[in-house]
């Protein structure tokens, strides 16, 4: 099958253009991002890279104009465009939140009945008010919606937060989640195989990518009178490897840990007498 070039969108620039950039040189796909370039070839993988404004990337996506792309779903809900989402990519991890002036005493959201709520995402806000049966007055705001309540535009706001700091510095506190968000890939639904083909080849590599992030190898010498006590505190990706050292009575022992319980484990491996641990960052897995 002829291979064709797949086009991708990705934020022009933004919050979830240094992440995507990255992960698709992660990927091993070069090409050359210089500041204000509109679109970019790969030179060894068949991707045309179009760097757009992120809420115009569904739309898009959905029109063909490009046939993937890389948007926050917040971005993509909000939009209402019919696409398939392909991939969660762990990066963009953020919150649609109602927030309060902090003074207030916040129970339910029955609470918010009557009052002026100012957002730049009317859509979701409007989903999370029905269904929790409040009857609010929806301001759309094209940004800066953490300003409004101090201005007397609106007695709350529904944001986008991730640390918190902005709503802390403007005098606010979360009370609602509405959504909870992160970067995704989205393709159109019905892609010629041709260009799902490349997609799908793109796909494993951000995958192998993403497994690899999550996960560290680690390298360690251990007495074969321990060996039994250490290989339980390593599962590996199937089971650890274990070969002979040049030294007798001696094992290297290899296995894949998780990045979020590694120094529990490298403390437990210490304590069971291994010696020599070396833990590694890996670049791609695939599982
Ligand atoms: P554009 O100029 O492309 O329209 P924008 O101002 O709409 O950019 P950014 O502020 O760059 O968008 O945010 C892009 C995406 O980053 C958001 O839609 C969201 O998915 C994600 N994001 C992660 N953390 C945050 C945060 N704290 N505040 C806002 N967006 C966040
Ligand atoms: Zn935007």
């Amino acid at each position: 099958m002829p291979q064709r070039n797949l086009k991708i969108a990705i934020q022009k620039s933004g919050r979830l253009s240094d992440s995507s950039i990255q992960l698709l040189k992660k990927c091993d796909i070069g090409f050359d991002n210089g500041h204000g370039k509109l679109r970019s070839r790969a030179y060894n993988f068949p991707l045309e890279i179009l760097f757009l404004r992120d809420d115009d990337i569904p739309q898009h996506v959905e029109d063909g104009v490009v046939d993937c792309g890389i948007v926050g779903e917040n971005t993509l809900i909000e939009g209402n465009a019919n696409v398939a989402t392909i991939d969660r990519l762990g990066f963009g991890k953020c919150r649609l939140s109602i927030a309060l002036p902090r003074g207030q005493e916040y129970e339910a959201a029955t609470q918010l009945s009557g009052k002026r709520i100012a957002t730049s995402y009317p859509q979701m806000l409007r989903k999370f008010l029905n269904e929790n049966n409040v009857d609010a007055d929806i301001h759309t705001i094209s940004g800066s919606a953490e300003i409004a309540p101090s201005i007397g535009l609106a007695d709350a706001i529904c944001d986008l937060v991730s640390s918190g700091n902005t709503l802390f510095t403007n005098g606010l506190k979360e009370v609602e989640t509405v959504l909870e968000s992160e970067a995704v890939l989205i393709s159109r639904n019905n892609v010629s195989s041709a260009v799902k083909s490349v997609l799908d080849s793109l796909s494993v590599r951000i995958r192998a990518v993403n497994a690899a992030r999550e996960n560290k190898y680690i390298l360690l010498n251990a007495p074969n009178d321990r060996l039994t006590e250490i290989e339980k505190l390593l599962p590996g990706i199937k089971s650890p490897t274990v070969m002979p050292l040049a030294e007798s009575g001696w094992s290297s022992v290899h296995s894949v840990i998780g990045i979020d319980d590694h120094w529990k484990i490298v403390e437990g491996l210490k304590a069971a007498g291994a010696e020599g641990i070396l833990v590694i960052s890996i670049d791609q897995m695939i599982r």
